[in-house]
């Protein structure tokens, strides 16, 4: 963490803007490692500079860094399509667009296609240096751009961008990089194009920016006091406040403002959870086996409710009479106002405009006296003839914008099983037991419209086995079991915790869960299927190597309709050639005729987990040295996931942990015990 006394950028005069070319210097000394520990410190070295000099530009430069211009909530994403991209790059170089396209070919990547036809540009003057600000704004301004001709509007802002970005790589250490052969330095333009495309693929997970941000707060903070160094602990104290606010509040453009002005030790008592700011949902581990069930929770008091199959909704509102200030929804995330209600999706989504209907009904069943709250729930198709529960497939056929009050022909009921805020006072470290208490006192059920998660707390197997075909009668998944008392039972935003288990019936004798996939390729059809695709590569997620792992091909459990359904809707992203991100088989027979941009995510049930030469599924983790991945046998498709982006797929890690704990199982004829993962 010392810094080495050497000043890297001379130019960067105090208070002067923080020249993107410094971002890039740091990208670039991020991608030449593998090691968190120095990605971590190269990435908490560049913030503490940013502090120093320029502290202004913190929060764009962190939002540069985890690459999102905005919280999730405001709805706002690059994840720009290449042949937009292309089109820009050789508009601004003056290139062909064939001659990019072969480029891309033949590299595979479009940052460092960039970056090529910039160097062999002839520069007639030298543009004004790009600085982290500018590009921040740039980007944004791409983002928003929607309406008639906003094509041409995005591919004139990124020419603005890339006309400025450098020729030669810029900082230091760029000099004598053949970009083809290299990573390509820290080119300005490589950047800016995988910061359109969604991707940096540096290995900087953003976990490890919310990391170097705390370290170099403590750090910048102590210095500033005229101390030296912190100890470890002030270090780890800093880690953990800003770890837990933003689990609570996940909006770097509240959370930074309030930290330059509080500093990181006050952090707390300034940035709280608080209606408008949607936070992520807490998750459970599965489990394939009540008795699995029984062996973790020996001892202590639990209670199962039932997994209804709907959709996840965080509901939040301020009364309009609140005294209270809240934060509206907005690219900024810092508008003020009094009243609100949205709904908000397991991704943060807004999805209020999907369900006025049930914003409509609101005031039927919050209490008198219920000023604020934050309600965790899942909608659910409702049939109001039968007065029973629908399933999922039903919620599906309902539009996701703009929908009309007076339009909606699939009706939901809200079930909500749990509180998270209520009357200005965050609640998710009271009990579960507590919890739930206060929802039932401040809402009413009303048929139909709200209701609460039916729930039996009981640790009787026969009784819990009675309770989970109860469930699936009333056309639910199974049950959700979660700690009920103590400090255990303490709601945990954007955990998989062990302190909520699910038992699907459906996966009792299966690997326990089924698994979110990401789409990356496809196989023509053959007989019947031939005008549309009939088989589909997919892959799960590496967080760490921000890499998608290939994990099986799949061609069962499609109806003919959604298949083609899926050609329409898939053929729009198809690419030429695999993304440098996709890790997969090189032997030709393996490839498949069509490749995708990462955009969807499908459910897909299966038999078990096996090892395979042909996929890449955690072959970095299994470290048996043969590069064999995991693959399912006999995957079944589900579902689509529409509330799931690519990145949030079943990640490599959670997939090596099936397979192991299928191991274990197989191995030793009983239920594992522990499932820490
Ligand atoms: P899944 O495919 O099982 O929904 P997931 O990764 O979206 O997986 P999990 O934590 O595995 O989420 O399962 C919990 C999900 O079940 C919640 O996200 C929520 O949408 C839904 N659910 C239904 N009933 C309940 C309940 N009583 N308590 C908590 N979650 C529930």
């Amino acid at each position: 963490l010392q810094n080495s006394g050497q000043d890297p950028y001379p130019d960067w005069k105090p208070g002067e803007p923080t020249p993107y070319a410094a971002l890039c210097t740091t990208f670039s000394l991020i991608e030449m490692t593998t090691k968190r520990l120095i990605i971590l410190s190269h990435c908490s070295l560049f913030l503490r500079q940013v502090l120093r000099l320029t502290p202004q530009d913190l929060l764009p430069t962190v939002q540069l860094m985890i690459n999102k211009l905005a919280p999730d909530y405001a709805g706002i994403e690059l994840g720009i399509g290449e042949s937009l991209i292309m089109k820009a790059i050789g508009e601004t170089t003056g290139r062909s667009l064939a001659v990019i396209k072969a480029d891309q070919h033949e590299i595979g990547d479009l940052g460092l296609v960039a970056a090529k036809s910039r160097s062999n540009q002839p520069t007639m003057f030298k543009p004004k240096p790009l600085t982290v600000r500018g590009v921040q704004e740039g980007l944004m301004a791409i983002a928003i751009t929607e309406g008639q001709g906003a094509q041409g509007r995005k591919i004139a802002g990124i020419k603005k961008l890339l006309s400025a970005a450098d020729t030669n790589g810029a900082g230091k250490g760029s000099k004598g990089i053949d970009i083809t052969k290299d990573k390509g330095g820290p080119s300005e333009a490589k950047f800016i194009v995988r910061t359109l495309e969604g991707k940096l693929r540096l290995g900087l997970a953003e976990k490890t920016v919310l990391v170097a941000l705390a370290q170099a707060m403590v750090i910048h903070e102590t210095q500033s006091k005229g101390k030296k160094l912190p100890s470890t602990d002030e270090l780890a104290q800093g880690e953990g406040i800003l770890k837990s606010v933003y689990s609570e509040l996940p909006s770097y453009e509240v959370i930074i403002p309030a930290m330059l002005e509080h500093g990181i030790f006050r952090l707390r008592e300034n940035c709280k959870l608080q209606p408008g700011v949607p936070l992520k949902p807490m998750l459970a581990k599965p489990t394939k086996a009540i008795t699995e069930v029984l062996d973790r929770f020996e001892g202590k008091s639990f209670t199962c409710e039932y997994k209804y199959d709907g959709e996840r909704a965080q509901i939040h509102y301020v009364s309009p009479d609140s005294t209270n200030q809240y934060l509206v929804n907005g690219p900024s995330g810092k508008t003020q106002g009094h009243g609100l209600a949205a709904i908000f999706s397991r991704n943060s989504e807004d999805l209020s405009k999907k369900y006025p209907d049930v914003l409509a009904k609101l005031n039927t069943w919050v209490k008198e006296g219920t000023q604020s709250f934050v309600l965790d729930c899942e909608t659910v198709a409702w049939d109001m003839e039968k007065k029973k529960v629908l399933p999922f497939q039903q919620l599906m056929t309902r539009k996701r914008k703009d929908v009309k009050v007076e339009d909606v022909k699939v009706k939901v009921c809200v079930f909500a099983f749990d509180l998270l805020f209520l009357n200005g006072e965050a609640l998710v470290k009271k009990s579960l037991n507590e919890r739930r208490d206060l929802m039932r006192n401040s809402f009413s059920e009303v048929e139909g419209e709200f209701s609460f998660a039916q729930f039996g707390n009981t640790n009787d197997l026969e009784e819990i086995q009675h309770l989970l075909d109860e469930s699936v009668k009333a056309s639910c998944e199974g049950l959700m079991v979660k700690m009920l008392d103590g400090e255990e039972s303490g709601y945990e935003p954007s955990k998989r915790s062990r302190n909520w288990l699910k038992i699907k019936k459906d996966y009792l004798s299966g690997i326990g869960d089924s698994l979110d996939l990401v789409v990356l390729g496809a196989y023509f059809g053959r007989g019947k299927r031939t005008s549309v695709y009939g088989a589909f590569l997919l892959a799960c997620y590496n967080p760490n190597s921000q890499q998608y792992e290939t994990v099986c091909n799949i061609g069962t459990g499609f109806s003919e309709a959604i298949l083609e359904e899926f050609h329409s809707q898939l053929s729009q992203y198809a690419i030429d050639r695999p993304k440098p991100f996709y890790s997969h088989s090189n032997i030709v027979k393996d490839q498949p005729d069509v490749w995708f941009e990462p955009k969807f995510v499908w459910e897909v049930k299966t038999a078990d987990l096996t090892l395979s030469p042909r996929y890449k599924a955690a072959a970095d983790q299994l470290s048996d040295g043969t590069g064999k991945g995991i693959s399912l046998r006999f995957p079944r498709f589900i579902k689509q996931r529409d509330d799931k982006k690519p990145d949030q797929a079943t990640s490599s890690r959670m997939v090596a942990e099936m397979y192991r704990k299928q191991e274990s199982i197989t191995k030793s004829r009983g239920p594992a015990v522990d499932d820490d993962f």
